[in-house]
């Protein structure tokens, strides 16, 4: 059922769920369709996290913040966990740009098209390009942590700058990870971008969150909406369930959805932790945060088919720090056409900008320098944009900016981290439940299990993990 905002809950339930993001749901339903009595807790006025959507002028425009591309994976996970129906309307994006003083190329981002630009336009020896995809294609979580992303590229490029951006710049824009982050954290992501090409949801992100709401519903996961858990419940050192407003709601085990320092270190007492386990737990670092700029084009205008996403960059060479830099060089340009909400005759083209940034430098800007720098960004987007759309600033009807503030700001996310932790907040998330029986994290963290795929699948494993735990509660 789905609870109304001033229904009190008298239930109890075998798992709350705390936050419904991708892994939040994706961990409820799966759970729930093996019986479990399962309650999804959610702070904000409408599921999805960060898979969301928001509307302007009385729904004239509709973004999508989070649905620039996901790898194919998503098709499976959403077949397996969701329902055929969901699974069936994610199609390929095939028109991907890469436009910087460095090269001019299009792809399907597939790993067929990557070998073939790789010999033929950047003249790497195809042994290389092999070996390189069969190095990486063999990493896995449980490998040495030990070589950076820097590092991989020398190893199997070196030298050869322009590579490691055609390579990495995407994984970048989809992670926020780093030269200096694991070479797995990159392995895995590209390895599942690469199996077949970028994917997106047809209907956009508000009806993808709607099916998955109704798919829950059918499997009899009791939601509630405007519910901010305020507290974990732990006696005697179990889960016992959260409290909201308040009130208890009993329950043998929880899921926390939302941030996993937030979980750690505030929402239960840190007192029944071990201090190592509390130190590393505030030494785990956030991936970096995000501005977008948002465009909604007059009904009337058309735009000719230019590509679905365009990575461009007029800095000259490739550098992850100046990918994150408050001086904006290069930005990835989401094209939304009308046939990508064929469910919505009111919706036409849109055009997303986004740009990996760092909390701090917007968040030291008073007033006055945020609204100015706000401004700079949309000017210099609208400038940029001009290239690919000439006549881009006749058909804009609707323009405005969000910065990590924004998003710290609607989506509590700490610092406004738009890709979760970094790779050390994996071990604290996957152990915590052996320090607290009964609770579990899932959610994105360190760089693999963030992202929609990563957040989703997390979802799943994390599910497996509590379905163990009741399993041997009901044994003893
Ligand atoms: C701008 C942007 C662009 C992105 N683009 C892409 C992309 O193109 N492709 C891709 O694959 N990924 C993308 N991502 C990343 C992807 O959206 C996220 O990794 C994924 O959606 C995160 O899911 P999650 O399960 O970690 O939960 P989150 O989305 O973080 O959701 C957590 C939920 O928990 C709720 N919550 C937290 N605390 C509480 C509490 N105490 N009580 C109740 N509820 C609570 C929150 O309100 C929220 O709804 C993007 C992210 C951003 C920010």
């Amino acid at each position: 059922m789905l609870y109304k905002a001033k229904d009190k809950i008298e239930k109890d339930y075998d798992v709350i769920v705390i936050g419904s993001g991708l892994a939040g749901m994706t961990a409820a339903n799966r759970l729930a369709k093996d019986n479990i009595k399962v309650l999804l807790l959610e702070a904000h006025n409408k599921l999805g996290g960060f898979a969301t959507w928001f509307y302007r002028e009385r729904k004239k425009h509709v973004f999508d913040v989070s649905l620039h591309g996901f790898p194919a994976g998503m098709i499976k996970t959403c077949r397996r966990y969701w329902s055929k129906e969901i699974a069936d309307h994610i199609v390929q994006l095939k028109g991907v740009r890469f436009v910087n003083p460095q090269y001019n190329l299009e792809s399907d981002f597939t790993k067929t098209d990557y070998i073939n630009k790789l010999t033929n336009f950047f003249k790497i020896p195809e042994k290389t390009v092999i070996d390189f995809f069969n190095y990486i294609e063999q990493m896995n979580f449980y490998d040495d942590q030990s070589m950076t992303n820097r590092e991989l590229f020398e190893k199997f490029f070196p030298g050869r700058n322009d590579v490691m951006r055609f390579l990495m710049e995407p994984i970048v824009y989809a992670n926020g990870s780093t030269l200096d982050d694991p070479a797995i954290s990159y392995g895995i992501v590209f390895t599942n971008f690469m199996k077949k090409g970028v994917y997106t949801f047809k209907g956009g992100t508000d009806y993808i969150i709607k099916m998955m709401q109704d798919e829950l519903l059918k499997n009899e996961v009791d939601i509630k909406k405007h519910a901010k858990v305020e507290k974990i419940l732990i006696k005697d050192g179990v889960t016992k369930g959260v409290v909201v407003a308040g009130q208890e709601i009993k329950s043998k085990a929880v899921v926390s959805n939302g941030n996993l320092q937030t979980t750690v270190l505030n929402m239960i007492d840190p007192e029944i932790l071990p201090t190592e386990f509390i130190s590393r737990t505030k030494e785990v670092r956030l991936n970096s945060s995000s501005c977008q700029v948002y465009i909604g084009i007059k009904p009337e205008c058309k735009i000719d088919h230019i590509g679905d996403l365009i990575f461009t960059s007029t800095y000259p060479t490739f550098d992850t720090d100046a990918l994150m830099d408050f001086r904006i060089t290069s930005r990835t340009f989401s094209i939304y056409y009308p046939e990508g909400r064929p469910f919505d005759e009111n919706q036409k083209y849109a055009i997303v900008s986004s740009t990996n940034c760092h909390y701090d430098d917007w968040k030291k800007l008073d007033e006055y320098q945020y609204k100015e720098e706000k401004q700079k960004m949309i000017d210099e987007t609208i400038e940029c944009l001009e290239k690919f759309i000439p006549d881009i600033r006749d058909k804009i009807d609707y323009i405005d900016a969000a910065t990590p503030l924004t998003v710290e700001r609607y989506t509590h996310h700490k610092k406004g981290a738009s890709f979760g932790t970094k790779f050390e907040g994996l071990d604290i998330s996957m152990n915590l439940h052996k320090y607290v029986p009964g609770l579990f994290h899932a959610g994105s963290v360190g760089i693999i299990m963030s992202g929609w795929l990563g957040a989703a699948n997390y979802g799943v494993i994390q599910a497996n993990e509590v379905s163990s735990y009741l399993f041997t509660q009901k044994e003893n």
